[in-house]
């Protein structure tokens, strides 16, 4: 097995780990980013970005997330393709195992592996997947043009899921659990006032119904008073929000009940000195690309600081 011994580790390529690769970078760290299982994170599934400061035209996710790495590559970094496989975070330098062939002595490790996408957990759901069960629909909608779809969910989201679908599908059907959306008021106003959404309050899903060479046909529906309704769609787009990618770390570093990793304070720390935490993977509020970046830079600063006093 290969060995390297570096400064500072980044886990993770969404917009926490390339603003801590930059950040770190720039303070002569010598920062390595292992990319994951998703390039450029979850922004790269999305389509318009119209929030983040800076882009008064809006931008897209992948764009964006080209960017980043850019900058990231232009100040050092060396961004790599890779899954870690395996970690030890009993003692500094810090051993991680990339793709079970390649050992990783780190002096800090950042961890910025993101979130994943929450699934209901009912067995057709499994059996479609990829068959019109699809928890993406900017990735997934194009296949579904013209179609009768739903999207399961009440959060910002499911909403933006909504809209994107509702200009490619014939109707887009979303199924709330509750008798009011969770999402942003505006988010809310958008689909009220697209006029091929149709919310399906207090319903939720039994079943997804389907053939083995076809795909998804339908979707068995219960409401919340007991009574039962089919709807006839093609697509199901799951947007009940994500789960923190802590699993690999949690033997060692301290998660709440969720999974997201605790930091401390107003810092990127977590339990285990020399290992910081940045974007989704510790931020079960705001989850934003923005806080994400920001978090992103606060986990370089400690990491430099760190490596600073432990020298
Ligand atoms: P949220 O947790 O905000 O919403 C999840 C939604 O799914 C809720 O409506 C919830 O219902 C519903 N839900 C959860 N579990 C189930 C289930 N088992 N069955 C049926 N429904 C279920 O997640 P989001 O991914 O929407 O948003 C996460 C964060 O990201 C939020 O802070 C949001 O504001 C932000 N965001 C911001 C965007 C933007 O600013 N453009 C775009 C997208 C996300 P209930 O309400 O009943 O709990």
């Amino acid at each position: 097995m290969s060995s390297e011994n570096i400064k500072c580790l980044i886990i993770g390529s969404g917009p926490a780990g390339y603003t801590a690769a930059i950040y770190a970078a720039r303070a002569n760290l010598s920062p390595v980013v292992y990319e994951g299982i998703q390039p450029g994170g979850q922004l790269t599934t999305t389509t318009e970005i119209d929030n983040f400061p800076g882009y008064p035209n809006g931008t897209t996710g992948q764009a964006m997330m080209d960017d980043l790495k850019a900058q990231a590559e232009r100040f050092g970094t060396s961004v790599r393709f890779g899954m870690v496989s395996e970690v030890d975070l009993s003692q500094r330098p810090f051993r991680v195992i990339i793709d079970n062939e390649k050992e990783i002595y780190a002096e800090t490790l950042i961890i910025a592996t993101g979130a994943t996408a929450k699934y209901l957990g009912i067995e057709s759901e499994e059996k479609y997947k990829g068959q019109g069960v699809s928890a993406c629909a900017t990735c997934d909608g194009f296949f579904y043009r013209g179609k009768d779809v739903a999207v399961v969910g009440g959060g910002d989201t499911a909403c933006e899921e909504a809209s994107y679908l509702a200009g490619l599908c014939n109707k887009v059907y979303m199924i709330v659990r509750r008798d009011e959306l969770r999402a942003s008021k505006a988010m809310q106003e958008r689909v009220k006032n697209t006029p091929n959404i149709e919310i399906l309050w207090q319903y939720n899903t039994k079943e997804i119904v389907g053939t083995p060479i076809g795909g998804v046909n339908g979707a068995l529906l219960v409401h919340k008073n007991g009574s039962e309704k089919k709807i006839d769609i093609h697509g199901f787009f799951l947007a009940i929000g994500h789960h923190p990618n802590s699993e690999l770390f949690s033997k060692w570093i301290d998660t709440n009940e969720e999974g997201y990793i605790i930091t401390e304070g107003k810092s990127s720390k977590t339990n285990v000195p020399g290992v910081f935490a940045a974007g989704d993977v510790q931020d079960p509020n705001y989850r934003q690309a923005i806080t994400a970046a920001g978090s992103g830079c606060m986990a370089a600063m400690d990491a430099e600081r760190f490596l600073t006093e432990n020298r």
